[in-house]
């Protein structure tokens, strides 16, 4: 299998060259290009807005039988284009291909979930004198502008169509310009399962250019957003100039509670893989761990020295553990942050260097007593680099969970009962793991507060973020 050639889809047709700008596509495992993706200019959106219009009209009356014929069938067909599916992905976002698997079963699990849910889609009847009648019914919210970022190149897009498809919407996806091809074979999957062509479309192009486009007209009812609070905040404003609905999925700095009564080396056997999946750039990976100071030397020495093991290569290569990163601007900020905090006096354990001079390759990293101003205590590092501090009780440790303005994952390990019940109380985050780093799934709402975001993916909350309510009432 090899890259396949770019184009946008728009009312089902592949749209390319005509003159149209171009965005290098890289693997950043080599730095080469892969393929030129066309860029929309203002016609094609137009022409996507008026598709997607159509789009609404017709599926807004589609049965729950025809949607979740069609997420059954993309979830059937992705299981088996899986492999390719996947190839596509390590290709162009660098991670192990193995991870890129697990991407598409998170897609096949959601869209046979939605599948299921498309069916409770429930209203309300009130109680009403006789004669009268009152009810509260879930209505499609209208076509949906969705933007999905580079990090999950197959599960961002799969969230961002999955839930306006199940709600009766219409979706026009803007995926990260670095990983087209991924987005693609999602929407694909869809529309070869009988998604009729105007309801799902997918356009690329300059990030501003289209969300000022797409956000300034009236067509689109709703935007849902993954992708960095700074970006979040700004497409936030612009969708409120004309009130539409929003799914902010914004950035995360996620603290890990580690408490004296665990067994460390179980903590760090499952953390650590935490930590450097996807290369760190995963707005839930564990980053700033909170340590008890009775454990700290074990855990940072158990932590450095399984960091140091995980073997760095290309995601198509057997035993790789971790991949490069995904393009050149994560390494640049890895290491002015590393650069940072050590100026101010962190100690770094191991890694802290790029890696040959082809593709975007850094070390597995690891800082301790790492200060509270240093801009990686601040900043969501989105790498592989793990803080790690100690604490001497418990409310300190929870200060400082609470400390940063993001709120999206929190973790935390600990034997005591009544101890873990607080920290479920008292961090302030959308999704809790409390002894294990599995905080999502398909029938779970994926979401943050703060900072980092409203609203949640996945889940009936999922597709409710996708309705609006209606009440009628017949005197
Ligand atoms: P970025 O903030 O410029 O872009 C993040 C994503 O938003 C990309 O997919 C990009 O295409 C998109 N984007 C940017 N400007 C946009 C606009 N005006 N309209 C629509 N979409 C826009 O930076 P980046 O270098 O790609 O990533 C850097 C930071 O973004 C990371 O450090 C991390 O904090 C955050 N990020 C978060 C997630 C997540 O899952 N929440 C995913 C990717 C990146």
């Amino acid at each position: 299998m090899t890259y396949p050639a770019l184009s946008m889809i728009i009312d089902g047709e592949r749209v390319a060259g005509g003159g149209r700008r171009t965005h290098s596509v890289r693997n950043p495992a080599t730095g080469e290009t892969l393929a030129e993706l066309p860029l929309a200019d203002a016609a094609d959106l137009d022409r996507a807005l008026e598709v997607a219009q159509r789009g609404f009209r017709i599926w807004r009356v589609s049965t729950p039988h025809q949607r979740a014929a069609v997420l059954q069938g993309a979830a059937r067909l992705m299981l088996e284009r899986q492999e390719d599916l996947a190839r596509v992905a390590t290709l162009e976002q660098g991670k192990p291909i193995a991870e890129a698997r697990i991407e598409v079963l998170m897609n096949v699990g959601l869209f046979n979930f939605y599948a299921g849910e498309v069916f409770r889609l429930y209203g309300r009847v009130l109680v009403r004198p006789a004669g009268q009648r009152s009810t509260v019914t879930k209505e499609p919210v209208g076509p949906v502008a969705a933007f999905a970022p580079w990090n999950f190149p197959l599960g961002n897009p799969g969230r961002k169509l999955g839930a306006p498809i199940a709600a009766g919407c219409s979706v026009i996806l803007k995926a990260a310009e670095e990983t087209p091809a991924s987005a693609l074979g999602v929407l694909q999957c869809l529309l070869d399962a009988g998604l009729p062509n105007e309801v799902a479309q997918a356009v690329f192009g300059v990030p501003d250019e289209v969300s000022r486009h797409l956000l300034g007209s009236p067509i689109i009812r709703k935007l849902s957003f993954t992708g960095s609070t700074v970006v979040g905040k700004h497409l936030a404003k612009l969708a409120a100039d004309d009130c539409k609905r929003t799914t902010m999925e914004l950035g995360g700095h996620g603290p890990v509670l580690v408490f004296g009564d665990v067994d460390i080396d179980a903590v760090l056997d499952t953390a650590v893989a935490h930590k450097y999946r996807n290369a760190g750039q995963v707005c839930v990976s564990p980053t700033r761990f909170i340590v008890h100071d009775s454990i700290y030397d074990r855990f940072r020495e158990g932590f450095a020295s399984r960091a140091r093991a995980i073997v760095v290569g290309d995601g198509l290569a057997t035993g790789t553990g971790m991949g490069p990163m995904a393009n050149p601007r994560r390494p640049d900020a890895i290491e002015r942050l590393i650069g940072d905090a050590r100026d101010r006096g962190a100690t770094l354990h191991t890694g802290g260097e790029r890696i040959g001079n082809r593709g975007f390759f850094y070390t597995p990293s690891v800082l301790s007593d790492v200060p509270t101003d240093a801009a990686i205590m601040n900043e969501e590092p989105f790498g592989p680099v793990a803080l790690i501090n100690p604490f001497a009780d418990e409310a300190a440790m929870i200060a400082e969970a609470n400390r940063l303005p993001y709120g999206l994952a929190a973790y935390a390990w600990t034997n005591d009962a009544r101890r873990q019940r607080r920290l479920a109380a008292e961090i302030e985050s959308g999704m809790i793991g409390i002894n294990t780093t599995m905080i999502g799934g398909a029938d779970s709402p994926f979401g943050g507060v703060k900072w980092s975001g409203h609203g949640s993916e996945d889940g009936p909350e999922g597709v409710d973020a996708c309705l609006v309510t209606k009440a009628v009432h017949e005197g």
